[in-house]
């Protein structure tokens, strides 16, 4: 599932600002995004840029220069991150449709590619990088997660479900596999070889997973997210580095294992969980209310230290909807 980090969308609704004269409030599915006043209606099909887009230094992007100048890796360009303009959150960029040059679009469809916009990605540590021994393994799903702010068509749906809710913590997603004899380590998208200061390999040596998934005697892989000291800054102030897990998954089945049972093999192996908020939650009425549920103070906060959490993922027993509410607290205060 990649991202559609530029896409053909309908405005749903357009909204005056407090105190504000020339510029209102757009929603876009569950976004919303400061907008000039008189460039769109209610209605109107126009490309939506997600937070993440990286636009190239095109003359008709040069208007961003000043807030979102950034370089990735060789390349200059304009990087979209989460804003706060007269006290409303603005998420992402709308473009008139016409920015499309009378190319014949689809509404939904996504047009990055078209307009030279890729994903802005931060550099990585060179102990976390690592080398490639393959891609991800197809025997097991990526940890992805989708934003609510794009499942706003199934947000009524899913209020007669009930969920479990984790803090989504914020470090770099590992998967640890056993599989027909062989032990493997993959990062998010990587299936890794094992070389020297790799933090995914010594991780899993310290934790003594090689014998604990051959011990449990079936194909199977742990998932989970790696934290502490050289990633993502270690907001949570962790001494070297330790694995939260978050799912398990048998690898013959093709299933995830359900909390309790995850709970179970976790506890056995001596591993630790991601922290469970609820497990019995039901969604309030709309999205904005989820987002304001998803801010609050991390769980791993170190002790004295009051510390946003990234935000939190939400889930059925079964995994059939999974989905992540990123606390926009967290990602104003991003760099
Ligand atoms: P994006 O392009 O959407 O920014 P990303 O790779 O940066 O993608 P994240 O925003 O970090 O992904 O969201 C998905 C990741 O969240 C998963 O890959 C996983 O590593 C991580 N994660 C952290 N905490 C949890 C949790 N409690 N449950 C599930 N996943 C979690
Ligand atoms: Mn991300
Ligand atoms: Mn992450």
């Amino acid at each position: 599932m990649e991202r559609k980090l530029a896409s053909v969308v309908m405005i749903d609704d357009l909204q005056p600002i407090p105190g504000a004269d020339l510029i209102v409030v757009a929603t876009v599915k569950g976004w919303k995004l400061v907008v000039k006043k008189e460039e769109f209606r209610i209605g109107d099909f126009a490309v939506y840029c997600e937070i993440d887009a990286f636009l190239p230094e095109k003359p008709e992007f040069e208007f961003l220069r000043k807030s979102s100048f950034r370089t990735m890796g060789e390349q200059n360009g304009f990087r979209l991150k989460t804003m706060k303009l007269r006290g409303q959150i603005s998420q992402g960029l709308l473009l008139p449709a016409s920015v499309l040059n009378g190319y014949d679009y689809t509404l939904g469809e996504d047009v990055s590619a078209r307009l030279g916009i890729v994903k802005y990605e931060p550099p990585v540590p060179a102990s976390l990088a690592g080398m490639a021994k393959g891609s991800f393994p197809s025997f097991i799903p990526k940890t992805d997660e989708e934003r609510i702010q794009n499942l706003s068509a199934e947000y009524e749906a899913y209020k007669k479900e009930t969920f479990y809710v984790t803090e989504k913590l914020d470090g770099s997603s590992a998967t640890f596999y056993y599989r027909d004899g062989d032990f493997g380590v993959c990062s998010r998208n990587l299936d890794l070889l094992e070389t020297a200061n790799n933090t995914f390999w010594e991780i899993a040596h310290q934790l003594e997973l090689p014998a604990k998934l051959a011990a449990l005697g079936k194909n199977i892989a742990l998932q989970g997210e790696l934290i502490g000291e050289g990633i993502q800054g270690n907001p949570y102030g962790i001494k070297d580095q330790t694995i939260r897990f978050f799912n398990a998954f048998d690898i013959d089945t093709y299933a995830y294992l359900p909390l309790p049972a995850l709970r179970e093999m976790t506890g056995q192996l001596g591993l630790e969980l991601v922290p469970v908020l609820d497990s019995a939650f039901t969604l309030p009425d709309t999205v904005d209310q989820l987002l304001l549920a998803a801010e609050g103070t991390s769980l791993l906060s170190p002790a004295g230290k009051q510390v946003e959490r990234e935000g939190l993922v939400v889930r059925s027993a079964d995994k059939r909807i999974s989905f992540k509410v990123i606390s926009n607290k967290f990602l104003l205060n991003e760099q």
